[in-house]
């Protein structure tokens, strides 16, 4: 079936999909996304990734020209379109075309695209194993400069970082915030367990709210597991008994190897793998069906 994209308002093929070079996402970096994942036609938390949608544009202050319903529509028809039950979904709403100064009043108009791909998944043997990461010198933008609970077209520092983690042969970097706490890694949350608790760095330490995080929080604590949203230091990390990370594209991951020094007992724990089986089932039943 051919790639359609939605692009202002229409249904195109991928190959007439074209960003305008004067448009300000490209030019400045001025505009939002959202990853989503759509599973066997279930469009996991749908609502929940609008809502931060809703709440990045908000915070930006660039209009959203379609409303929630029209927009959950808009996803579960490109879907439709490119004979996809299970993607991975990119939702792009730039402040628009421009000149080529920065003034935002000079756009008139946001863009605003959708585009269903096919899901790279990461191989079943990094989920048992684990991987292995680093932390990064690039640091996470903290509050005193760009609030980082947008989800702006801006993510140079997490580039940074996880070209990083390459030059050092592994696959994701914790990054700092400037105090020097964990925030997370170059996409994904960070968590970790130690003696029953299980600790992810709080939105105000300058994660990002992923929904995966969310879903991870509310799993967790209804296996009986004591949650917390705090601050994280390299020593929490190196000394957990279980460490993961939590995203649309990696879902539930864990890290074995941070730094050099091997966490816990080196592959998947018992909790990161509980926590797993359960999500697993769960984004098949919580979210919008195509
Ligand atoms: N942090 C960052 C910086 C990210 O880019 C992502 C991926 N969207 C996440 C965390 C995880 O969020 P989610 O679970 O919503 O994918």
């Amino acid at each position: 079936m051919p790639q359609v994209v939605y692009f202002n308002g229409e249904y195109v093929p991928v190959e007439k999909a074209f960003i305008n070079v004067y448009d300000h996402g490209i030019l400045y970096g001025d505009g939002i996304f959202e990853g989503i994942r759509c599973y066997d036609g279930n469009i996991f938390r749908l609502k929940q990734h609008l809502r931060r949608l809703w709440d990045s544009a908000q915070y930006m202050g660039i209009p959203i020209p379609i409303s929630m319903e029209e927009m959950e529509v808009a996803h579960a028809e490109t879907l439709r379109r490119c004979g996809l039950r299970d993607s991975y979904i990119r939702t792009v709403l730039s402040r628009g075309v421009g000149d080529l100064g920065i003034d935002p009043r000079k756009c008139s108009k946001p863009t605003l695209y959708i585009i269903a791909g096919k899901i790279a998944m990461f191989p079943e043997s990094d989920y048992e194993n684990g991987i292995a990461a680093i932390t990064a010198s690039s640091r996470r933008v903290g509050n005193d400069t760009f609030n980082p609970r947008v989800k702006t077209l801006n993510y140079v520092n997490n580039i940074m970082a996880k070209m990083e983690a390459t030059n050092a042969g592994v696959r994701d970097a914790l990054m700092l915030n400037s105090m020097g706490y964990i925030v997370e890694c170059t996409a994904a949350n960070f968590f970790a367990l130690r003696e029953g608790v299980l600790t992810t760095p709080a939105c105000h330490v300058g994660a990002l709210r992923g929904i995966t995080r969310d879903a991870v929080i509310e799993i967790a604590r209804g296996m009986g597991l004591t949650v917390k949203e705090d601050f994280l230091t390299q020593y929490d990390a190196y000394v957990a008994e279980e460490t993961f990370i939590t995203g649309t594209g990696a879902e539930i991951m864990p890290i074995t190897k941070i730094d050099n020094r091997v966490i816990g007992k080196g592959s998947c724990g018992a909790t990161t793998r509980a926590i797993r089986e359960k999500f697993k089932a769960l984004v098949k039943v919580d979210g919008y069906k195509i």
